[in-house]
């Protein structure tokens, strides 16, 4: 089996501002009618029958390929694959239950074969790329894109030359050098770096990638859209159809992801396979957010940021140009939000998510999730909607000594600081600070998974010695045995309850001190409010689920 259809005939292009159909040709630089840019892929689908084509899908292997006959490559020869897509759609549970969410949902890409959703576009650009005969590409990145396609390029026998803007981490630029990609550091940003880009291939005559304006990169994303409906069919509606979410999430650079996952699921509507699309949760970096600007002032077009102030390489595309438009008018159109994420926030959200959820995601994608943290916090994500989060990007690290130095070629010129040694005693007083500055907390809960769930929370954010007891008996015994900053007890608990702990610590002189907080699902009588009066330090009602303020209240009465 060689070639994609019977399913699906002819691949075409259409103009995405004035709907000009153009015959799919490498040459292309525009719309012929207009000269717009943005071009998408149009297929043929007439004659797909859509139910045997969605049985055939099933019978596939869990990757991006699995949808072939809606992707823009008419040999399967061509395709240049490691095995991506098909990327998990995990559940969250703590980070679902400290926002209150029920249906919220990761969609790991990190677990791409080069960490991030890069991988999908790497696949299909350098698959389409190798369909034409190209043999050497040029290609300006923040980083993920040059190290997917370095690595679809080594396997496909393409050269590739890699712009990097200097904000990119080493790490990074290391990646794409270890596959064999050219590696260029540009000092400038990174608007700068894909003009700096463009000029090489055009002197040199080298293809270059046109990012989010390449047809496969759209294409690539979309895929995406594919994957979601037929996982949460399978997850809320055991597997009797596809499903659209209420909210798709994803922190924003240049669009492209949003703007392929917004087409697949106009695709899948036409499909008759889902019934609604997405509404798209947009997040920028508060440090370069030219959508969410534009958008709040109710601009069509985004003004340019000169000098992205974020550190969060990856999201700092200045000039967002077509994209935004697209994504405004569907936002205007369909619903959405667009709103924005401090470097700070995303760093907290990190830790968050890595200690909740276990998944340690690179800033980027941090930055999603402290924008999802926010619009639950600001009502605009409902308890009860359906939430699909792009999980972007991993953590990387490319271990310095397999390279040497000789693996970029730029010279930086600003020179390297030495960090003074630290000398032992400093060593051993600095042990001693962080021990001494990690502090206790014993819990006493009877419900398991609530007690779990406030420890896990509680070491989310920040460094807690935490004890669990499920009784208010081993909770006096370990009470005594720490001597903790601070007792978080529930009050109804069989045998001891949390009354009988609170009296015994304070009837102790060595427990008197410590500050209790009760954390109860019960509506206090009277009576019982006055045999906790001057007791206790806090009381937390305990509603259907643990948020921010819980949290922040608790930590607050820590000595
Ligand atoms: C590229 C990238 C983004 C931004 O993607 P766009 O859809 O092009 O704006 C977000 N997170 C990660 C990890 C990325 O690599
Ligand atoms: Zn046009």
């Amino acid at each position: 089996m060689n070639s994609i259809p019977p399913e699906r005939q002819r691949v075409g292009l259409e103009c995405t501002n004035c709907h000009t159909q153009i015959p799919l040709d490498r040459s292309l630089a525009g719309c012929p009618a207009c000269g717009e840019t943005l071009l998408e892929a149009i297929y043929d689908f007439d004659q797909m029958d859509i139910p045997a084509w969605v049985e055939r899908v099933k019978q596939r292997r869990p990757n991006l390929w699995r949808y072939r006959e809606v992707l823009p490559i008419h040999h399967a020869a061509n395709i240049v694959s490691l095995g991506e897509g098909g990327t998990p759609l995990l559940k969250s549970q703590a980070l679902a239950a400290s926002l209150g969410l029920k249906h919220l949902y990761i969609k790991d890409e990190r677990q791409g074969p080069t960490g991030s959703f890069k991988d999908r576009q790497a696949t299909v650009a350098i698959s389409a790329l190798k369909e034409m005969g190209v043999d050497e590409l040029v290609v300006a990145s923040t980083g993920n894109v040059a190290i997917a396609y370095a690595a679809y390029c080594a396997r496909a026998g393409i050269k590739l030359w890699a712009f990097f803007p200097s904000l990119t981490p080493g790490d990074k630029m290391r990646e794409a050098a270890l596959y064999g990609a050219e590696v260029i550091k540009i000092t400038g940003t990174y608007d700068q770096t894909k003009e700096l880009a463009a000029r090489f291939a055009q002197t040199k005559g080298i293809f270059l990638d046109r990012g989010i304006k390449s047809v496969a990169a759209i294409e690539a994303m979309k895929t995406m859209a594919y994957e979601i409906a037929e996982d949460l069919g399978t997850e809320l509606a055991g597997g009797e159809r596809w499903l659209a979410p209420d909210w798709f999430l994803q922190g924003v650079s240049g669009g492209m992801g949003p703007i392929g996952v917004s087409k697949g699921f106009r695709e899948l509507v036409s499909f008759g396979l889902v019934d609604k699309l997405p509404k798209l949760g947009l997040i920028q970096s508060a440090g370069c957010a030219p959508m969410v600007e534009a958008y709040q002032r109710g601009q069509r077009i985004a003004t340019p940021i000169d000098n992205p102030q974020t550190i969060i390489a990856t999201l700092a595309t200045g000039n967002p140009g077509r994209a935004y438009e697209i994504l405004y008018e569907y936002v205007n159109t369909h619903g959405g939000h667009f709103t924005t994420a401090t470097d700070e926030d995303a760093f907290t959200a990190t830790l968050i998510l890595a200690r909740t959820d276990g998944i340690s995601v690179e800033p980027a994608t941090a930055v999603t999730f402290a924008g999802l943290i926010r619009m639950v916090r600001e009502r605009v994500i409902k308890p009860d909607d359906v939430v699909v989060v792009n999980c972007s990007g991993h953590t990387m690290t490319v271990e310095k000594h397999i390279l040497g130095d000789q693996w970029q070629h730029s010279v930086d010129l600003s020179g390297q600081a030495k960090t003074p040694a630290l000398p032992e005693e400093g060593l051993l007083s600095a042990l001693e600070q962080v021990e001494s500055q990690v502090r206790r907390i014993v819990i006493i809960e009877d419900n398991v998974d609530a007690a779990r769930l406030i420890q896990r929370i509680l070491q989310a954010r920040g460094s807690y010695d935490i004890r669990l007891a499920h009784d208010g008996a081993t909770g006096i015994k370990i009470i005594r045995e720490v001597m903790p900053d601070m007792v978080v007890t529930d009050l109804m608990m069989p045998d001891v309850d949390g009354f009988a702990v609170i009296d015994t610590m304070k009837a102790d002189k060595t427990m008197a001190r410590i500050p209790i907080v009760v954390v109860t699902a019960k509506d206090l009588t009277p009576k019982e409010k006055a045999r906790l009066n001057g007791q206790i330090d806090m009381l937390l009602q305990k509603g259907s689920f643990i948020d921010e303020q819980f949290i922040e209240s608790l930590v607050s009465k820590l000595p």
